[in-house]
């Protein structure tokens, strides 16, 4: 037992994963109102509430009682689990503000040169740009190429959009708030007129902006008062990065219990019946991930395919197990800095802005989206309306949270523009959530990518073998340091 070999943080959560899909599965079989109407209950919304509700409807000769507990027993397992997940993301949301906040400060007041800032900032947004625009151009040939809607039955269609209207209705509400923003307004809201409003809304692009000022300002400070605040911060961002660690080895766990969730409410019939659609967004994304971010990272910088993966792979797990790049955040932070060897000035720079500008799955999946629902109703996209996606795409990525969903409020915006019907959306609302999942890894990934190539370009990205000494050097403080202790703990007893 002594020298048991630990596995890695990135095959744990794969474990879990894997797991999750499985009793999520079985939760599923019982737990969905179709299974309830299977069972002879017509009306399942009413006895999900009480057991004595179901139990008067036995007697009044309802369904089959064995069933229903099976049933019964299977919601209060999604409902734990589903617990168990959120503790683990409100945890996660906790230390998104203080760690770009602090590590940002400490990031920026560490520059020598702070006209550095502008050129780092002017390339991050520009490549997140140019990123953006290639995605949704990649879910545009993929969908027009393999035409996902052609062909498909009206009948279902309609069904479809009967089933999930309302809540179709309600993301079409949504967008008109979103709507109202004008690019100037988007702009305007990035300058918090209270710090403390934006750290406690944790409005990322606010965050940055105050760390940014803080940072700068205190590189203007003389050196007796900068130095103290420079160490203040240096070391809280020390605490939160042990934070990060302590959250990272519940991480399998919590990857679990979310997947089972999300399962266990997935509809498979809906599922089945958008196959095709679901693949073409899939192999988009795919294509995104695993062919462009690979090339860019192979002309601009010397990460490779591995070492690429190997150090993000905990945070794209997590993204696609929690569908929100928000909430991921602070395990890319960490993936990117003490994994890959992204500094912190360029890191706690980049990808907080990528988290919330940089959207590149969610683009793709609008791309497809858009013509998939246009094929639905016969309409034939020319050039310059896909054009126009492109660019209502692009800038309606700018300013939008990094939270489960949004792509599809982003989505009624882009149909808008080039006149395509919005009660379409309520035939792809069934899959958004696994397409959500899948789109969030790509955002991860996109950032993570960026961030490489930005700091590579600024000298600010250590070597393989840098990283690998310095976590080596590190080890007291590495990212499995509680079952090291825990080994540790079981080498003595042995
Ligand atoms: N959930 C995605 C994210 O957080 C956004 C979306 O596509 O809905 O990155």
């Amino acid at each position: 037992m002594a020298n048991r070999k630990r596995l890695a943080l990135h095959w744990k959560i794969l474990i879990g994963l894997a797991l999750g899909v499985i009793v999520g599965l079985a939760v599923n079989q019982f737990w969905t109102a179709e299974t309830w109407r299977s069972l002879g209950v017509a009306d399942p919304a009413s006895y999900l509430g009480s057991k004595s509700q179901y139990k008067a409807s036995i007697a009044e000769g309802g369904p089959n009682e064995g069933a229903g507990v099976i049933a019964m027993g299977a919601r209060q397992v999604r409902l734990a689990i589903g617990f168990a997940g959120d503790l683990f993301l409100n945890a996660l949301k906790f230390i998104a503000v203080p760690i770009v906040l602090f590590s940002l400060i400490v990031g920026v007041s560490s520059l020598n040169d702070t006209s550095r800032l502008g050129r780092i900032g002017g390339k991050t947004i520009g490549i997140y740009l140019v990123t953006t625009a290639v995605a949704i151009t990649v879910g545009l040939v993929a969908a027009n190429l393999l035409g996902p809607g052609r062909g498909f039955d009206q009948e279902q269609r309609e069904l479809l959009i009967a089933k999930e209207k309302a809540n179709a209705d309600q993301k079409v509400g949504s967008a008109n708030e979103e709507r109202e923003k004008t690019v100037w307004k988007v702009l305007l809201d990035i300058v918090p007129t209270n710090p403390f409003g934006a750290m406690a809304n944790g409005n990322t692009l606010q965050v940055v902006v105050v760390a940014l000022l803080v940072g700068v300002a205190i590189t203007m400070l003389p050196r007796e008062k900068a130095e103290p605040l420079i160490v203040f911060f240096d070391a809280m961002t020390e605490v939160i990065i042990k934070i990060v660690e302590m959250i990272l080895v519940i991480a399998p766990y919590a990857v679990f219990a979310l997947l089972v969730r999300v399962i266990a409410d997935l509809g498979t019939d809906v599922l089945l019946s958008l196959l095709k659609y679901c693949a073409v967004v899939v192999l988009g994304l795919s294509i995104m991930c695993f062919a462009v971010y690979p090339s860019v990272l192979l002309a601009f910088t010397p990460v490779r395919y591995r070492r690429f993966f190997r150090a993000i792979s905990p945070a794209q797990l997590l993204a696609f197990s929690s569908s929100s790049s928000g909430a991921t955040l602070p395990v890319t932070m960490e993936c990117c800095e003490e994994r890959l060897g992204v500094r912190e000035e360029i890191g706690s720079f980049v990808l907080p802005v990528g988290a919330t500008i940089n959207m590149d799955g969610t683009a793709l999946y609008q791309g497809v989206a858009a013509v998939f629902i246009a094929q639905l109703y016969g309409m034939d996209l020319t050039i310059a309306q896909q054009a126009q996606i492109v660019l209502t795409a692009t800038l309606a990525s700018i300013g939008t949270a990094a939270v489960p969903g949004v792509g599809i409020v982003m989505l009624v915006i882009v149909l808008e523009s080039v006149g395509i019907p919005l009660e379409g959306i309520a035939v792809i609302l069934g899959v958004d959530r696994i397409l959500d999942m899948c789109r969030t890894t790509v955002n991860v990934t996109g950032d993570c990518m960026v961030a490489t190539v930005v700091a590579h370009s600024e000298n600010a990205l250590l070597t393989e073998e840098e990283v690998i000494a310095r976590q080596q050097a590190a080890e007291a403080r590495g990212l499995d340091e509680f079952t090291k202790e825990q080994e540790e703990r079981e080498k003595a007893m042995d």
